[in-house]
């Protein structure tokens, strides 16, 4: 067996930490460790870790038992023969600070606090968006209150209390985990945790309180946002349940679309040409259109050979401080067509002569590589 690492060791507390220490610290050590925070491969196993040590020290009958026997309690592991299985947390709810009362079991009553989901959408912007800082438009389907019953998804805005619950949309079950006897909070399997009657509820929303309807958004793209940018819209997500608490966020994720020949690096704007090879010989110059409305002239020095970059500064994408330009960086290419007539063929039997002079192909090499050195 792997050895444990003692409770208060992994919540960074002392052993006499109260309450409210532990809480603090348990929160801050769950939000760093959480998975969909933490990409490093044991942030799970870190994060059970945590988890397992604030059910123990939380729970004042648990932590004196730890207290006294450490790990090695008489009674076994107080989460039962498996030992502790984690709980499925979800990042927001630590986030959101509902956390303590949704896994723990603080008597949440339906009035408490509860944030509606956030929704993400993906939106794709050209390149030139990106450039000039576009202001787009967006139309989509938004859940919002519904009209009929203010979101309480009660018949006439009237609520009447669950049986069940009495209106509390949560019960407790107490059960046996190995020696211990544990209390479990849970959505009422009644009223699917909204503590209303299922007969008064409203007729257009079903119940949840919630409707959609088209609505059009405008938002400017950042300039220099980067492919995966989200942008947040605050209260444009869900509304919070039952007519009540916050509504969620709206993010939309920016989708970069392809363009035809340019392909981004960070700021730059990277492009391969293909130049035949007397161009490249005797060097030329070319004129593109270019998406910030300027030709693009790219001027191939004599003698370049494929492979060679030319780099036109200042004309590749603005960089999110909000002043420069990075660089477009052409990327030279030798075209070869596949076939050539008869009289090419003789004109470049008679180029090869002259330009390779005879001279072996490893002797050049080899003069390459000295000519390099020295
Ligand atoms: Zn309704
Ligand atoms: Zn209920």
């Amino acid at each position: 067996m792997s050895e444990k690492r003692d409770y208060y060791e992994v919540l960074g507390v002392t052993k006499s930490a109260d309450d409210s220490e532990l809480k603090k610290a348990f929160r801050s050590m769950a939000r760093k460790f959480h998975p969909d925070k933490n990409d490093s491969p044991d942030a799970e196993s870190k994060f059970k870790e945590i988890q397992e040590a604030y059910a123990v020290l939380s729970d004042s009958q648990k932590r004196a038992n730890y207290d006294r026997f450490g790990h090695n309690s008489p009674g076994g592991s107080p989460f039962g023969a498996g030992g502790f299985q984690g709980f499925n947390i979800n990042l927001d709810d630590i986030l959101g600070g509902d956390f303590f009362s949704n896994i723990f079991g603080g008597g949440s009553r339906r009035s408490t606090k509860r944030q509606g989901n956030d929704i993400l959408v993906r939106h794709s912007v050209s390149l030139k968006s990106v450039l000039d800082g576009t202001e787009e438009e967006i139309t989509l389907d938004l859940p919002h209150h519904c009209s009929d019953c203010n979101g309480t998804g009660a018949k006439d805005g009237k609520v009447s209390d669950c049986t069940e619950c009495d209106g509390q949309g949560r019960v407790r079950i107490r059960q046996q985990v190995g020696p211990f006897v544990q209390d479990a909070v849970r959505d009422c399997p009644q009223c699917q945790g909204s503590g209303m009657s299922s007969a008064a509820r409203c007729k257009k929303c079903a119940g949840d309180g919630l409707d959609t309807s088209e609505e059009t958004l405008r938002f400017n793209v950042p300039k220099g946002a980067s492919d995966g940018t989200r942008l947040r819209m605050r209260s444009k997500g869900q509304p919070g349940p039952f007519g009540k608490g916050t509504s969620g966020d709206l993010f939309i994720e920016l989708r970069i679309e392809e363009h035809a020949w340019f392909e981004r690096n960070g700021m730059d704007l990277i492009m391969s040409i293909p130049i035949g090879f007397s161009d490249l010989a005797l060097g030329t110059s070319i004129t593109i259109s270019h998406f910030d409305g300027k030709d693009l002239t790219i001027k191939i020095p004599a003698g370049s050979n494929s492979g060679d970059t030319t780099i036109i500064s200042g004309r590749g994408l603005p960089s999110k401080r909000g002043f420069g330009r990075g660089d477009v960086v052409v990327l030279l290419k030798l075209y070869m067509p596949k076939k050539f007539d008869k009289a090419t063929k003789k004109s470049l039997k008679e180029l090869r002569d002259s330009l390779d002079g005879g001279d072996d192909i490893i002797d050049r090499i080899i003069d390459d590589a000295e000519d390099r050195r020295s």
